[in-house]
């Protein structure tokens, strides 16, 4: 199948790689010239694990290419998939679809033959109608169908997932477009379960699952709070509680809040919808706003834990908003850093990956280091915001003379507290009360 993609961010090109790797002929489209000099070259732009070397050799096996023209991108294609981003309007959080109407709008005048365009963006519900007019306004004689094609993808796994999905769901009550994607999603069809539903049910389902898996986080870490108060402790209360086949054990770690460029944009698009339908997601509601919530409080809890201190020195490790990628859009450290900054606080950070991220969105107003335990020469505290890998085999005993103070706030139960406090250091985590019995 020969195969448009427009968009080569973190859905797009995972995408597009993958569908390569399947033996598709797929072409990448993206209006950021630099973007695609770069991968023409097997470079990517961001991190994802194993993307790169994919990549690499779909290239040079010639199944993908890059181009800035959406002409070349987008004509004789069978499929032109649309990955654009759908960031929050700044004011009313409602998703903008600019991006989404533009390249509908620029697509439209290659379209040759018959071209399914699947929408892979998350997008308000009814976006697929939206779709369809402009194209249809704008090449009155295309031969098209317009399909929702949700991506689940996690940041980090995208290669993975774009393997082994959980599921596939797709958008369209036509038939001709069903039995194309049949064949398109044929390889995956003894591990993933493959479901056909309304365009505007698939394009519900996408933020209905967001919405649930951040109602789920910020329900645990009301948990934690109430298990802190009690003095119980909520990993051995995930535990017990996810054994429930029912509930699951995946998204039961409390943290600072859920953060990242898909559960704070898809909850705000969401209650948006809902507000203009006149429906009250009650739900959705407080979780948005216990997410903002939770994210002062641990700027509190830090702010407090060194208010006795002269000057004191944060040292932070973990700037993105979860481990394994190099993403700081509405990442948690974020929030948390402007906060102990308009407290006046000096930081130090320390990331594997996301410090030129955090540098754009914060420049040059605290200090990065690049190795885990520098970043804590002379700290008054050392505050783990993100759960990476590499956190979890710290070893304190390095940092042990090297710390001012030495007091450890670990929001993301990636150290091992008893062995903490056996160093001496002053330890405090997340849901985990005082007492000891
Ligand atoms: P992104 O910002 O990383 O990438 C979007 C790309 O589209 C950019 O490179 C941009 O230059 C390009 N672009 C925008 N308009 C264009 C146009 N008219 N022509 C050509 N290129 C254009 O975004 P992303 O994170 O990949 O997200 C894309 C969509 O997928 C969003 O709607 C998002 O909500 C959804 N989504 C994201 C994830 C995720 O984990 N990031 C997961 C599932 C769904």
């Amino acid at each position: 199948m020969k195969i448009g993609i427009i968009g080569t961010g973190y859905v797009g090109l995972p995408t597009g790689v993958g569908l390569a790797e399947l033996g598709h002929k797929v072409i990448c489209i993206d209006r950021e010239i630099s973007k695609i000099e770069y991968l023409k070259k097997g470079k990517i732009t961001f991190f994802e694990n194993g993307l790169e070397e994919l990549l690499k050799r779909n290239l040079e096996n010639g199944n993908i290419s890059f181009t800035s023209s959406m002409k070349e991108g987008v004509s004789g294609a069978d499929l032109v998939i649309i990955a654009v981003g759908t960031p929050p309007h700044p004011v009313t959080k409602e998703a903008d679809m600019k991006f989404v109407h533009s390249a509908a709008t620029e697509l439209a005048q290659y379209l040759d033959g018959y071209t399914i365009i699947a929408n892979k963006s998350t997008v308000p519900v009814g976006t697929g109608d939206d779709i369809e007019n402009l194209i249809a306004k704008r090449n009155p004689l295309a031969d098209f169908d317009v399909v929702s094609l949700p991506e689940f993808l996690r940041e980090g796994f995208a290669v993975h997932d774009f393997f082994n999905p959980d599921r596939i769901i797709i958008g369209t009550n036509c038939e001709r477009a069903k039995d194309i994607l049949k064949e398109l999603y044929d390889p995956f069809k003894e591990k993933s379960e493959i479901i056909f539903v309304k365009r505007r049910s698939s394009e519900t389902i996408k933020y209905a699952s967001n919405a649930f898996l951040a109602m789920k986080i910020h329900y645990i870490n009301e948990m934690a709070d109430f298990c802190e108060k009690v003095n119980a402790n909520i990993y051995e209360v995930a535990k017990g509680v996810g054994m429930d086949s029912r509930i699951g054990h995946r998204f039961l770690n409390p943290g600072p809040g859920y953060g990242g460029s898909c559960f704070p944009k898809d909850t705000h698009a969401l209650h948006f919808m809902a507000k203009q339908n006149e429906i009250e997601l009650t739900l959705i509601e407080a979780t948005i706003k216990g997410n903002e919530k939770r994210k002062k409080e641990i700027s509190k809890k830090i702010i407090s834990k060194v208010k006795h201190i002269k000057d004191p020195k944060i040292a932070i490790l973990g700037l993105t908003f979860k481990g394994g990628t190099d993403d700081c859009r509405e990442s948690p450290a974020m929030d948390i850093i402007y906060d102990l900054l308009d407290s006046k606080l000096n930081i130090v950070a320390y990331d594997p990956k996301g410090i030129k991220n955090a540098q754009n969105l914060l420049g040059e107003r605290i200090t990065y280091v690049d190795d885990k335990y520098s970043v804590a020469d002379n700290a008054d505290l050392l505050v783990v915001l993100t759960e990476w890998d590499e956190f979890k085999d710290y070893d304190l005993s390095n940092i042990k003379n090297k710390m001012r103070w030495k007091n450890i706030f670990d929001t993301r139960n990636v150290f091992d507290r008893k062995e903490a406090i056996r160093l001496g250091f002053s330890f405090s985590c997340l849901g985990i009360g005082d007492i000891d019995e």
